[in-house]
């Protein structure tokens, strides 16, 4: 968003009539609310199709380039966010940390790299989780699962826990003051690279922190060189920042989905890059149809369960015309997994000729409970699945082309370990999560940093 070259006044898109948008109906679907075919139902989709876009198809269009440089390794993904956004937290702090933890983990990667860095949020739309159970009981009471804010409520009430389609009106409305919010940081000044201090945060002593000021220390030494060497800096004062988010709720994905006036082609406004969840990848199932035909950039999940012939049939079915930056496959092995399990998959997909931006989300398969009874990670399982990822990579001379974190810029404690590490006793007053487990800022740089070294031993592609 935000681009140098997105045009200021895009045409404004019309309805998607196109009768293949609506397939996905006769499919097989799973993790849906149980909604369907109410009047309130009725009127929230209603709601929704006659709402702006939230995002613009020449910003999408901008995107799928940017990934096409991504998957030759001319350009690195980060993809970072919440597990589940949620509305009680779509605050301007919150907001501001984790767009700052992203804009810093970028300048870690960009300079130790030397290459571009694609920023993108798992932000202003995130609401919607997919759930192992359909109900949950406690205390002997049973009530349907928490499936995000877009669906229901947390709290453990019969009330709140009902499925509530006019929640989907409130998370259009919170994604765009959300987007609005990081327009504003990117391209207002917030972002300018000469304002690298300014980002950090906390205490000095904490390792990756330091790190991170010694570094700025030297950009700033190349911005004042440059400066009084006469250079411009316009380029250096925004920066592109995408939305993404998993295209779960299909009402909420097809009642965004709007033709482009420019090309006649249906684009689903509600972000820019939107992804299928592990959960929901069968190829004949709804949500691969859906977005087999909106125009955007899309990521799918692979867990350890897929096989060579899943992922090239995905990729017939997603990408048929191997468009460069179309597709993204986002592995997450589990750290004892991916150096067994990854590199058959990729050399098969790069034997097709298929060319897929390959992404590492090193969270999902390293989930565990701790003693307290807390769903956690611990950080060296979520840098040995970055490390064995590189390493697979490395060997076959395939690209790694991106990261995929579930981070705040917020001092939590979820995720067990890091140089200043966090202990399972903190979580009793610092666990903020409602789903799954996030770095925490401190923890996200040190990340940042492994993963720029591994970046810098590979060396420039041509
Ligand atoms: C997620 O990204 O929060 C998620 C549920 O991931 P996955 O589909 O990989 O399990
Ligand atoms: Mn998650």
């Amino acid at each position: 968003m935000g681009t140098e070259s997105a045009p200021l006044t895009a045409p404004v898109p019309g309805p998607a009539t196109d009768p293949g948008l609506d397939a996905w109906r006769e499919l097989p679907i799973k993790q849906q609310p149980s909604w369907s075919g109410t009047d309130e139902h009725r009127r929230a989709v209603d709601e929704l199709a006659a709402l702006p876009p939230l995002v613009f198809a020449g910003e999408v269009d901008i995107l799928r380039q940017r990934l096409a440089e991504a998957a030759k390794g001319r350009a690195f993904l980060l993809q970072g966010g919440d597990c589940a956004e949620t509305f009680e937290g779509a605050t301007a702090d919150k907001i501001s940390a984790r767009v700052k933890t992203i804009l810093q983990m970028s300048v870690v990667l960009t300079y130790g790299a030397s290459m571009p860095v694609i920023k993108m949020g798992r932000m202003a739309g995130q609401f919607a989780k997919p759930r192992s159970s359909d109900m949950e009981t406690r205390d002997g009471v049973t009530l349907p699962a928490f499936r995000g804010d877009i669906v229901n409520g947390y709290d453990f009430t019969e009330e709140s826990r009902r499925h509530d389609p006019a929640r989907m009106v409130q998370a259009y409305h919170t994604s765009a003051s959300t987007l609005n919010l990081i327009r504003a940081f990117t391209q207002g000044g917030f972002a300018d690279l000469r304002a690298v201090h300014q980002w950090n945060q906390g205490f000095r002593a904490n390792p990756a922190y330091k790190q991170y000021e010694s570094l700025a220390a030297e950009i700033d030494r190349a911005v004042r060189f440059m400066e009084a060497c006469g250079a411009d800096f316009e380029p250096m004062k925004r920066t592109e920042f995408f939305a993404a988010h998993e295209a779960l709720l299909l009402d909420y994905e097809r009642s965004l989905t709007r033709t482009d006036s420019r090309t006649g082609l249906p684009y689903d406004t509600s972000g820019h890059f939107l992804w299928i969840g592990e959960r929901t990848r069968d190829l004949d199932s709804a949500h691969v149809d859906f977005l087999s035909r909106v125009r955007n950039p899309i990521g799918v999940k692979l867990g350890p369960t897929t096989t060579p012939d899943d992922a090239l049939a995905l990729i017939d079915k997603l990408d048929p015309n191997r468009e460069p930056g179309r597709l993204t496959f986002i592995s997450r092995m589990g750290a004892p997994n991916i150096r067994e399990k990854l590199p058959n998959l990729v050399e098969k997909v790069t034997a097709s000729g298929a060319e897929v931006v390959w992404v590492t989300d090193p969270m999902h398969g390293n989930t565990v409970t701790s003693a307290n009874g807390y769903k956690t990670r611990r950080f060296d399982d979520v840098m040995d699945e970055v490390r064995g990822f590189f390493e697979v990579h490395d060997s076959l001379g395939t690209v790694a082309g991106g990261l995929h974190v579930e981070m705040t810029g917020d001092d939590v404690a979820e995720c067990l370990g890091g140089a200043d590490p966090i202990r399972e006793e903190q979580f009793d007053d610092l666990y903020e999560s409602l789903c799954d487990p996030r770095l925490n800022h401190r923890q996200s740089l040190e990340m940042a940093f492994l993963v720029s070294g591994a970046l810098a031993a590979r060396g420039p592609r041509a």
